[in-house]
Protein backbone atom coordinates (compact mmCIF):
# COMPACT_ATOMS: atom_id res chain seq x y z
CA UNK A 1 0.00 0.00 0.00
CA UNK A 2 1.32 3.40 -1.26
CA UNK A 3 0.44 6.99 0.55
CA UNK A 4 0.56 8.03 -3.08
CA UNK A 5 0.97 6.32 -6.45
CA UNK A 6 1.65 9.01 -9.21
CA UNK A 7 1.14 7.80 -13.18
CA UNK A 8 3.59 9.78 -15.51
CA UNK A 9 7.27 10.92 -14.90
CA UNK A 10 7.44 13.67 -17.18
CA UNK A 11 8.18 16.85 -15.55
CA UNK A 12 5.07 17.08 -13.59
CA UNK A 13 4.78 13.81 -12.33
CA UNK A 14 8.73 13.11 -11.68
CA UNK A 15 8.93 16.56 -9.62
CA UNK A 16 5.27 15.34 -7.28
CA UNK A 17 7.37 12.29 -6.76
CA UNK A 18 10.34 14.42 -5.92
CA UNK A 19 8.30 16.04 -3.39
CA UNK A 20 5.67 13.29 -1.80
CA UNK A 21 8.62 10.94 -1.24
CA UNK A 22 11.30 13.45 0.29
CA UNK A 23 8.38 14.26 2.84
CA UNK A 24 8.68 10.80 3.57
CA UNK A 25 5.37 9.35 1.87
CA UNK A 26 5.75 6.12 0.42
CA UNK A 27 5.83 6.76 -3.52
CA UNK A 28 5.32 5.18 -6.51
CA UNK A 29 6.00 6.95 -9.81
CA UNK A 30 4.68 4.52 -13.27
CA UNK A 31 5.81 5.43 -16.21
CA UNK A 32 5.64 4.05 -19.89
CA UNK A 33 8.60 6.30 -21.28
CA UNK A 34 5.95 8.03 -24.08
CA UNK A 35 6.48 11.49 -22.65
CA UNK A 36 6.70 14.56 -25.45
CA UNK A 37 9.33 16.47 -23.30
CA UNK A 38 11.55 13.81 -24.54
CA UNK A 39 11.52 15.48 -27.46
CA UNK A 40 12.35 18.66 -26.71
CA UNK A 41 15.32 20.92 -26.31
CA UNK A 42 14.55 23.61 -23.46
CA UNK A 43 16.01 27.04 -22.85
CA UNK A 44 13.27 28.61 -21.14
CA UNK A 45 13.18 27.63 -17.61
CA UNK A 46 14.11 29.59 -14.83
CA UNK A 47 17.53 28.70 -13.40
CA UNK A 48 18.53 26.55 -16.41
CA UNK A 49 20.36 28.53 -19.37
CA UNK A 50 19.66 25.18 -21.88
CA UNK A 51 18.93 21.64 -21.18
CA UNK A 52 17.58 18.57 -23.62
CA UNK A 53 14.50 17.18 -22.82
CA UNK A 54 15.80 13.65 -22.47
CA UNK A 55 18.27 14.90 -19.63
CA UNK A 56 16.02 17.22 -17.60
CA UNK A 57 13.51 14.19 -17.93
CA UNK A 58 16.46 11.72 -16.45
CA UNK A 59 17.89 14.35 -14.07
CA UNK A 60 13.77 14.47 -12.91
CA UNK A 61 13.70 10.87 -12.47
CA UNK A 62 17.30 10.38 -10.79
CA UNK A 63 16.07 13.04 -7.95
CA UNK A 64 12.72 11.40 -7.23
CA UNK A 65 14.43 8.02 -6.82
CA UNK A 66 17.50 10.04 -4.47
CA UNK A 67 14.38 10.38 -2.05
CA UNK A 68 12.79 6.67 -2.49
CA UNK A 69 10.51 6.73 -4.74
CA UNK A 70 9.84 3.37 -6.58
CA UNK A 71 9.92 3.21 -10.46
CA UNK A 72 8.13 0.84 -12.73
CA UNK A 73 7.91 1.26 -15.97
CA UNK A 74 4.64 -0.21 -16.96
CA UNK A 75 1.46 1.19 -18.68
CA UNK A 76 -1.40 1.84 -16.52
CA UNK A 77 -4.45 0.36 -17.89
CA UNK A 78 -7.62 1.53 -15.53
CA UNK A 79 -7.90 2.92 -12.12
CA UNK A 80 -10.54 2.28 -9.57
CA UNK A 81 -11.33 3.04 -5.79
CA UNK A 82 -13.48 1.20 -2.85
CA UNK A 83 -13.68 3.13 0.03
CA UNK A 84 -10.15 4.50 0.40
CA UNK A 85 -8.05 2.68 -1.33
CA UNK A 86 -7.55 3.36 -5.06
CA UNK A 87 -5.87 0.57 -7.37
CA UNK A 88 -4.26 1.41 -10.29
CA UNK A 89 -3.81 -1.93 -12.63
CA UNK A 90 -0.89 -1.91 -15.10
CA UNK A 91 -0.39 -4.26 -18.17
CA UNK A 92 1.92 -6.16 -15.76
CA UNK A 93 0.15 -5.81 -12.42
CA UNK A 94 -1.46 -3.33 -9.78
CA UNK A 95 -0.90 -1.37 -6.79
CA UNK A 96 -3.13 0.02 -4.13
CA UNK A 97 -2.48 3.33 -3.08
CA UNK A 98 -3.92 6.41 -0.21
CA UNK A 99 -3.84 8.82 -3.05
CA UNK A 100 -3.11 8.90 -7.12
CA UNK A 101 -1.87 11.88 -8.86
CA UNK A 102 -2.84 11.52 -12.87
CA UNK A 103 0.25 13.51 -14.62
CA UNK A 104 -0.22 11.76 -17.65
CA UNK A 105 0.80 14.19 -20.48
CA UNK A 106 -1.52 14.27 -23.31
CA UNK A 107 -3.16 11.22 -22.51
CA UNK A 108 -6.60 11.40 -20.19
CA UNK A 109 -8.44 8.26 -21.90
CA UNK A 110 -7.49 6.18 -18.89
CA UNK A 111 -8.81 7.98 -16.67
CA UNK A 112 -12.14 8.74 -18.17
CA UNK A 113 -13.19 5.16 -18.22
CA UNK A 114 -12.72 5.48 -14.03
CA UNK A 115 -15.14 7.88 -14.23
CA UNK A 116 -12.97 11.43 -13.28
CA UNK A 117 -14.52 13.96 -15.13
CA UNK A 118 -13.35 15.83 -17.90
CA UNK A 119 -13.16 18.91 -19.99
CA UNK A 120 -12.39 20.62 -22.87
CA UNK A 121 -8.62 21.35 -22.92
CA UNK A 122 -7.47 25.33 -23.71
CA UNK A 123 -4.20 25.11 -24.96
CA UNK A 124 -2.89 24.29 -28.13
CA UNK A 125 -3.13 20.58 -29.51
CA UNK A 126 -4.85 19.80 -26.26
CA UNK A 127 -8.37 18.23 -26.65
CA UNK A 128 -9.20 17.00 -23.41
CA UNK A 129 -7.98 17.49 -19.56
CA UNK A 130 -9.03 16.55 -16.53
CA UNK A 131 -11.49 19.09 -14.80
CA UNK A 132 -9.21 19.71 -11.56
CA UNK A 133 -9.84 22.58 -8.63
CA UNK A 134 -7.68 24.81 -7.65
CA UNK A 135 -6.00 22.14 -5.94
CA UNK A 136 -5.58 19.84 -8.31
CA UNK A 137 -8.44 17.20 -7.02
CA UNK A 138 -10.64 15.83 -9.20
CA UNK A 139 -14.39 15.00 -8.85
CA UNK A 140 -12.86 11.56 -7.50
CA UNK A 141 -11.73 12.12 -3.68
CA UNK A 142 -7.81 11.17 -3.46
CA UNK A 143 -7.59 11.48 -7.18
CA UNK A 144 -5.67 14.40 -8.44
CA UNK A 145 -3.93 15.43 -11.59
CA UNK A 146 -0.92 17.46 -12.67
CA UNK A 147 0.53 19.43 -15.77
CA UNK A 148 -0.89 19.08 -18.76
CA UNK A 149 -3.20 16.82 -18.39
CA UNK A 150 -4.80 19.27 -15.73
CA UNK A 151 -4.92 21.72 -18.43
CA UNK A 152 -2.06 24.01 -17.36
CA UNK A 153 0.40 26.08 -20.51
CA UNK A 154 2.69 23.02 -21.89
CA UNK A 155 5.74 24.30 -20.69
CA UNK A 156 8.58 22.81 -18.39
CA UNK A 157 8.68 25.21 -15.84
CA UNK A 158 4.62 25.47 -15.54
CA UNK A 159 4.02 21.45 -15.42
CA UNK A 160 7.13 20.86 -13.17
CA UNK A 161 5.37 23.32 -10.60
CA UNK A 162 2.35 21.88 -10.89
CA UNK A 163 3.31 18.75 -10.11
CA UNK A 164 4.98 19.97 -7.47
CA UNK A 165 1.82 22.08 -5.99
CA UNK A 166 -0.33 19.14 -6.10
CA UNK A 167 2.11 17.13 -4.10
CA UNK A 168 2.22 19.93 -1.70
CA UNK A 169 -1.71 19.78 -1.48
CA UNK A 170 -1.30 15.84 -1.20
CA UNK A 171 0.92 15.92 1.51
CA UNK A 172 -0.67 19.05 3.51
CA UNK A 173 -3.70 16.90 3.39
CA UNK A 174 -1.95 14.09 4.85
CA UNK A 175 -0.22 15.21 7.45
CA UNK A 176 -3.37 17.51 8.34
CA UNK A 177 -1.70 20.73 8.30
CA UNK A 178 -0.14 22.91 5.67
CA UNK A 179 3.71 21.54 4.50
CA UNK A 180 6.89 23.79 3.53
CA UNK A 181 9.82 22.30 2.31
CA UNK A 182 12.54 24.46 2.58
CA UNK A 183 16.40 23.37 2.60
CA UNK A 184 18.38 25.90 4.37
CA UNK A 185 21.74 27.11 2.49
CA UNK A 186 24.94 24.67 4.36
CA UNK A 187 27.47 26.65 6.04
C1 LIG B 1 9.01 19.17 -29.65
C2 LIG B 1 8.69 19.83 -28.32
C3 LIG B 1 9.43 20.90 -27.90
C4 LIG B 1 9.18 21.51 -26.67
N1 LIG B 1 9.93 22.57 -26.28
C5 LIG B 1 9.70 23.16 -25.08
C6 LIG B 1 10.49 24.25 -24.65
O1 LIG B 1 11.40 24.70 -25.35
N2 LIG B 1 10.20 24.80 -23.44
C7 LIG B 1 9.20 24.35 -22.64
O2 LIG B 1 8.99 24.89 -21.56
N3 LIG B 1 8.43 23.31 -23.03
C8 LIG B 1 8.66 22.71 -24.23
N4 LIG B 1 7.88 21.64 -24.62
C9 LIG B 1 6.73 21.26 -23.80
C10 LIG B 1 7.07 20.41 -22.61
O3 LIG B 1 7.81 19.27 -23.01
C11 LIG B 1 5.77 20.00 -21.93
O4 LIG B 1 4.99 21.12 -21.64
C12 LIG B 1 5.90 19.37 -20.57
O5 LIG B 1 7.12 18.78 -20.42
C13 LIG B 1 4.83 18.33 -20.35
O6 LIG B 1 5.04 17.72 -19.08
P1 LIG B 1 4.01 16.66 -18.51
O7 LIG B 1 4.66 16.06 -17.31
O8 LIG B 1 2.68 17.29 -18.33
O9 LIG B 1 3.84 15.58 -19.67
P2 LIG B 1 4.89 14.55 -20.32
O10 LIG B 1 6.26 15.09 -20.32
O11 LIG B 1 4.30 14.15 -21.62
O12 LIG B 1 4.88 13.31 -19.32
C14 LIG B 1 3.78 12.44 -19.23
C15 LIG B 1 4.30 11.07 -18.85
O13 LIG B 1 3.20 10.20 -18.58
C16 LIG B 1 3.48 8.92 -19.10
N5 LIG B 1 2.19 8.23 -19.28
C17 LIG B 1 1.08 8.68 -19.92
N6 LIG B 1 0.08 7.79 -19.84
C18 LIG B 1 0.58 6.74 -19.12
C19 LIG B 1 0.04 5.49 -18.70
N7 LIG B 1 -1.22 5.14 -18.99
N8 LIG B 1 0.82 4.65 -17.99
C20 LIG B 1 2.09 4.98 -17.67
N9 LIG B 1 2.67 6.16 -18.05
C21 LIG B 1 1.91 7.02 -18.76
C22 LIG B 1 4.23 9.20 -20.40
O14 LIG B 1 5.04 8.10 -20.80
C23 LIG B 1 5.10 10.40 -19.98
O15 LIG B 1 6.38 10.00 -19.50
C24 LIG B 1 8.13 21.04 -25.85
C25 LIG B 1 7.37 19.94 -26.27
C26 LIG B 1 7.64 19.34 -27.49
C27 LIG B 1 6.79 18.17 -27.93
Amino acid sequence: MYDVIIIGAGPSGASAAIFTAKAGKKTLLIDNDKGVTKRAWVENHYGVSEISGPDLVETGLKQAEKFGTEVVEDTATAVSKEGDVITVTTENGSYQGGHLIIASGMMTTLAEAAGIATKDGTEPRIKTVFDVNAQGKTNIEGIWAAGTCAGVSMHTIITAGDGAKVAINVISELNGDRYVDHDVLKA
